[in-house]
């Protein structure tokens, strides 16, 4: 009760927007502040210095020592000015967050003057600290990689993603030196030297096919990607009385209240004020950062949040979705709140997801999946397009793979999230157009009488209320339901989970589209023959060859309906519920070639991975299992028997006052106390069985099956009968803040 009140009475928070002048800056004035982009970095180095740094970045050569030292230097002076006191390689390891290990910028130097010693302080940042660090990586996962004999790994600044200042004590900063996380024999360790070696070989697939297509100006392609980051924020005092909030990121027991989500009000509603404070705190540290944020709103559950950016480069897009989480998680602190990036927090309540809006851009600006207005003669289009669908249904299971957790398994099919089947969605004027050249004929018309095409890419909406002007329509309409859907000028992966890095999910979908790119340039380049270049027709040969081959990939209808389940199976699509099978992806010789084939991952990083997924699964769940246990033991069955004790006494009571106490109404309540704390204790006690078999296997992968196999099933039987008893618990011997208390 106290926490509910300390709640409800917390004194709001502001921080002051800057001022530029006399008056609040501009967001354009703030953006970037806080980043050593390269822009300061020419500011500041030698002409020749810097010339010979860009042309060793975009070389991908390695860096000499001489410009090593000049660029540090620069970045020293640039941080200390700031208040810096410290640097860190930022990385990457595979545990969906981040790692940093902080570095002082003291140096002590020793001078000998008249024979006599002096040492002196200074502040000092050498090249060679700048390019490389080695953490005491043993305790990262690494999957079996290594032993600890030869536990060394090392951190590399990855030149492509700026430094950046944030936050540190007092009024200090400290100096973030983007990384990867490589092993001793230059294995990955990390979420990011994957993801930057399947940016590099989806570029040199696409700028291949558009070689052959005539374009000989496009040097480089690159993946954009915007993520779209869902989340729920609760008050801390009560988010504090949940053990299995705190321990598990998500409620193990409650019942959803009588009022949620059903009347639809929260979505896009009124941003509650203490919220707007912190995502807007968040929001204005993520400006300084560089940090492209652009859109925020009320979700669909109620607390639930959404905040958007404008999409990057795909490599840049993942170091900002996790600096966003981060950013996001220390200002709602700020704030006595806590947010949550679990995937499923509450039962019966929307849960969060992390849409990753992919598309390819080139090196001149444009967007190779942009259908402009006649996609039916945009060839170039038609051909990256057919190339994403091959790539989907060649490797759908790859994509379902890179975003199996035990956290995303509640959401992905719980009628919200897409299910356990990957297909890919066009809407309806993209999917005519494929048919129509399939048929060989003309594209049904599109344009209705009041709609005539003006936007590239779209239609002209006529609302006809003459006062409002008149808007764009996307070529597309929206499926919500489809876990990868087409989206105007992108594609939209929605199933991937609101908590894990959106790195791998990209790198395998990076990954698909290069090997498809690279067939359909083949296809192409033996069609053109001796050609210069191939003929209209040559090009249709080909994008129908890919859309037939493709086509069982593609669905329009709706995804969380049992038809599809049983549509699917007769295509032969696979339906992967569980996260082991779907881990187990990773390791079928049609998957496992490409990555291998590519260079992305070597057979070793593959099973590495592998294990390292297996081993998280099972323990979460082990986690989730002893949380829950603890919480039956000592707090919900404690609190069932001091109630049945109220009621045992009113009871006896009466009986001493020689009433009947067969027909009492705290008789009827007795019994079923009784019964469900019966089926509660026997639940928990199998669970705790359950556990304990899990703990005596050896391997992550046999610790992995049997969790999902078992402990899923009996987390979810305890919460049943613990859920059960709320119903009847007096509400204040119940030891746990509800759901009501928690989102409302
Ligand atoms: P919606 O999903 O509601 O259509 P938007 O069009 O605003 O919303 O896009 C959502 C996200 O998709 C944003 O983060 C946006 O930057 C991103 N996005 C838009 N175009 C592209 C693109 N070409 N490549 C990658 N992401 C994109
Ligand atoms: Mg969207």
């Amino acid at each position: 009760i106290e926490a509910v009140q300390d709640a409800v009475q917390r004194p709001g928070r502001t921080v002051e927007w800057p001022q530029h002048g006399n008056r609040p800056a501009y967001i354009s004035e703030i953006y970037g502040q806080n980043v050593f982009d390269l822009k300061s970095l020419q500011q500041t180095l030698p002409k020749p210095v810097y010339a010979r740094f860009i042309q060793q970045i975009k070389g991908r050569m390695s860096i000499d020592r001489p410009t090593a030292d000049a660029v540090a230097h620069a970045a020293k002076v640039w941080a200390m000015d700031r208040g810096a006191t410290h640097f860190t390689h930022w990385f990457q390891p595979q545990t969906g967050t981040t790692a940093e290990k902080h570095d002082s910028f003291l140096t002590l130097k020793t001078v000998i003057s008249n024979g006599i010693e002096e040492t002196s302080a200074i502040d000092a940042f050498s090249g060679s600290q700048l390019l490389q660090s080695e953490p005491d990586a043993s305790s990262f996962p690494n999957g079996g990689m290594r032993t600890t004999f030869e536990a060394r790994g090392y951190t590399i600044w990855d030149t492509t993603s700026p430094m950046f200042l944030r936050k540190g004590p007092h009024s200090t900063s400290i100096l973030y030196i983007p990384s990867v996380f490589i092993s001793y024999n230059g294995e990955a360790l990390d979420e990011k030297t994957i993801l930057l070696r399947s940016a590099e070989v989806l570029s040199t697939a696409a700028v291949k096919l558009l070689n052959v297509l005539g374009d000989k100006e496009t040097k480089r392609v690159y993946a954009t990607l915007g993520t779209e980051q869902e989340f729920f924020l609760i008050d801390r005092a009560l988010y504090n009385l949940r053990p299995d909030l705190k321990i598990t990121g998500r409620t193990l027991v409650g019942t959803v209240p009588p009022k949620h989500q059903q009347l639809e009000d929260h979505y896009f509603g009124q941003i509650p004020s203490r919220v707007l404070a912190t995502i807007a705190e968040a929001e204005l540290e993520l400006y300084k950062l560089g940090v492209p944020v652009k859109t925020r709103h009320n979700e669909v559950a109620p607390n639930q949040f959404e905040i958007a950016p404008i999409f990057e480069e795909a490599s840049v897009a993942v170091d900002h979705n996790l600096v966003l989480m981060e950013t996001l998680h220390q200002v709602a602190h700020r704030h006595k709140l806590k947010v949550l990036f679990h995937e499923k927090p509450f039962k019966g309540v929307n849960g969060s997801g992390k849409h990753c809006n992919w598309s390819l851009s080139t090196d001149q600006g444009d967007n190779l999946l942009d259908p402009t207005i006649k996609p039916e003669t945009n060839y170039r289009f038609l051909l990256f397009l057919v190339a994403t669908l091959d790539a989907v249904h060649k490797h759908g299971g790859l994509l379902r793979a890179s975003i199996a957790s035990a956290s995303n398994e509640h959401r992905l099919g719980a009628n919200e999230a897409p299910p356990g089947i990957v297909s890919a969605f066009l809407g309806e004027h993209l999917t005519e157009v494929l048919d129509s050249i399939v048929d060989k004929r003309d594209v049904r018309n599109f344009s209705q009488p009041h709609l005539q095409t003006v936007k590239v890419g779209g239609t002209v909406l006529d609302l006809k209320v003459s006062t409002l002007p008149t808007i764009a329509r996307d070529l597309t309409d929206r499926n919500r339901t489809s876990p990868f859907a087409f989206t105007g000028n992108k594609f939209e992966f929605r199933a991937v989970g609101s908590k894990q890095s959106p790195s791998f999910p990209t790198v395998l979908l990076n990954a698909s589209v290069a090997a498809s790119i690279t067939a359909i340039t083949e296809e192409l380049v033996k069609q053109k023959g001796s050609k210069p270049e191939p003929s209209i027709d040559d090009i249709l040969i080909v994008v129908r060859k890919f859309i037939t081959s493709s086509k069982s990939i593609r669905f329009e209808g709706n995804n969380y309906s049992e038809e599809w389940v049983v549509e699917a199976e007769k295509r032969g699509l696979p339906n992967i519920k569980q996260c082991p099978v779907a881990f187990r992806q990773l390791l079928a010789a049609e998957h496992s070639n490409l990555l291998t084939k590519l260079g992305i991952m070597t057979t070793e990083e593959i099973h590495s991975r592998f294990h390292i997924l297996m081993e998280k699964y099972a323990k979460d769940l082990v986690i989730e299992g002893n949380t829950l246990k603890n919480m039956i033991m000592q707090g919900v069955l404690p609190a069932a028997f001091a109630f049945k004790k109220e009621l045992t006494d009113l009871v006896v009571s009466q009986k001493n006052l020689g009433l009947e106490i067969s027909t009492l109404p705290e008789m009827k309540t007795l019994k079923t106390i009784t019964t469900l704390t019966t089926t509660l204790q026997t639940a928990a006690e199998k669970l705790a069985s359950i556990i304990d078999r899990v703990n005596a296997l050896e391997g992550s992968e046999e610790q992995g099956e049997l969790a999902g196999a078992e402990l899923t099933v009996a987390l979810e039987e305890v919460r049943h009968a613990s859920d059960a008893l709320e119903l009847y618990v007096s509400d204040k011997q119940w030891p746990y803040p509800k759901y009501t208390e928690l989102l409302f």
